[in-house]
């Protein structure tokens, strides 16, 4: 091993990844420091951490992203490198940049591989360049001249989907059925998207009707190895935002997934991709088509580590001390079946938000179960932030085995104080349509709007 570039890791996020990245750090020998907002003072992680220093107010502008406050803490502690978790600074190419300068270690890719991927229009090109297959659509963003924006529009076909080349969080996309509802979409979108991204490009795209979303894990060193570990199926979403996410994706072949997943690790060959990362797919009628990249750790990468044993928060670590990947594709084999159900302080079936005291908190365990959470009782959920709490996973040797073991997981579960979504889970883990595997995109929507009790 050569001399660590680094010695001590700033974790620059909150909640259940915060903790998971501590404990990473600490496996490896490493000095943690917990930075947090006035309202996180009693996280877990904040708690556990060698160091902590509070950054700023509880809104998330004046301290999980506020870049001057974090390097600041960052020179006042001493940290090596900063790890950026996921949500906030991720994939904010302006922060990777700066940490960098500031002489520490970015814990992820280039500024330059966030910058190329965070812009759609961009990322699609470059996947189109490196050989994944893309949505059909416009050939990037398109024209002011309306007239040539139809023409693009009857080439791609209809329906189709205006989509922001800065888009994120399932904002910035809108449907388009025919020719009339055109000019009024593309101008609508352009608006918005200046307004919330302060980018107004958009472009076209293909409207899949029943796609799933598939999607491929990928780890690359930066002396130009890569790999891929596998893919995730998280067709499960609501206003989309994934629910429940599981691997192997039932019903597709082996074949077709490698097929993919060596696309995926060519094209990180291609850009020079370092870190963890993952390549967001739509899949229908037996075909895959590229949806963008996400150049971070996800909230879902347990359930590809119980299917590979890789410890991705890990690798991300050792990459970025500079380790050259210690796996070899022939290395990595997927084992059995893995669902995780994402726990949020939310009402289960109006999605409102429920902040406050859990007054009493027991997780779930037993063979193949794995809790991610930061939960304790006596912990206060802020209302601040985003809403998930815990993730709840189990591994089996079939799916059908993984399932049985989440409905145990849910029924052993016990919260008190708030509202969670575990009901929601529960009558999930006994839908036909979830049993069976397979559903698309829209199976929740559907499955919530016809529910009758
Ligand atoms: P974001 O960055 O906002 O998450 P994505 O490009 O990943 O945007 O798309 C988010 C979701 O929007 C997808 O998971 C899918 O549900 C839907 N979507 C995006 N593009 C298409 C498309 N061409 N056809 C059908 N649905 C799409």
């Amino acid at each position: 091993m050569s001399a660590p570039a680094f010695d001590s890791v700033l974790i620059a996020n909150r909640g259940e990844i915060a903790l998971r990245v501590l404990r990473a750090a600490r496996d490896l020998g490493l000095r943690t420091i917990a930075i947090h907002s006035d309202a996180d003072a009693n996280l877990r992680h904040v708690a556990l951490a060698d160091q902590r220093l509070c950054i700023g107010p509880a809104s998330a502008s004046q301290s999980y992203l506020n870049i001057e406050r974090i390097l600041q803490a960052a020179e006042l502690t001493g940290a090596g490198a900063i790890h950026p978790g996921y949500g906030f600074l991720a994939e904010n190419a302006g922060f990777a940049a700066a940490v960098e300068s500031s002489g520490r270690v970015f814990i992820g890719p280039r500024a330059e591989s966030i910058r190329l991927m965070g812009d759609k229009v961009s990322a699609k090109q470059a996947m189109i360049e490196a050989g994944v297959p893309c949505v059909p659509g416009s050939p990037g963003a398109l024209p002011a001249d309306v007239q040539a924006v139809h023409g693009l529009a009857e080439e791609c076909g209809y329906p189709l989907i205006v989509k922001a080349a800065g888009g994120g969080g399932g904002r910035g996309m809108r449907i388009v059925r025919n020719a009339a509802e055109l000019n009024e979409a593309v101008a609508l979108t352009r608006e918005e998207a200046g307004r919330a991204f302060g980018n107004p490009e958009v472009y076209l795209e293909r409207f899949l009707e029943h796609p799933r979303h598939i999607e491929i894990q990928v780890l690359a060193d930066a002396h130009g190895n890569a790999v891929w570990l596998g893919e995730r199926d998280c067709s499960m979403q609501r206003r989309h935002q994934k629910i429940i996410e599981e691997s192997p994706a039932p019903g597709i072949s082996r074949d077709d997934i490698a097929k993919i997943g060596e696309r995926c690790v060519q094209a990180c060959k291609s850009i020079g991709y370092r870190g963890a990362g993952t390549f967001e797919f739509l899949y229908e009628d037996g075909a895959f088509f590229f949806i963008e990249m996400n150049t971070r750790v996800q909230v879902e990468h347990p359930v590809t580590e119980l299917v590979t044993g890789v410890d991705i928060v890990r690798e991300q670590l050792l990459v970025a001390l500079g380790e050259r990947l210690s796996l070899r594709q022939e290395d990595i084999q997927v084992r059995g079946h893995a669902i995780e159900c994402r726990i949020n302080a939310e009402d289960p079936f109006s999605f409102i938000p429920s902040p406050g005291m859990v007054n009493h908190w027991v997780a779930p365990g037993g063979p193949g179960v794995r809790i991610d959470s930061h939960l304790y009782s006596g912990y206060k959920v802020p209302a601040h932030y985003d809403s998930l709490i815990a993730k709840f996973l189990t591994y089996g040797e079939s799916r059908e085995q993984a399932i049985v073991r989440m409905r145990g997981v849910l029924e052993d579960a016990e919260l008190q104080g708030i509202k969670s979504n575990i009901p929601l889970h529960q009558r999930l883990m006994r839908e036909p349509g979830f049993v069976a595997g397979g559903f698309d995109i829209h199976h929740l929507e559907r499955y919530l709007a016809q529910r009758e009790d």
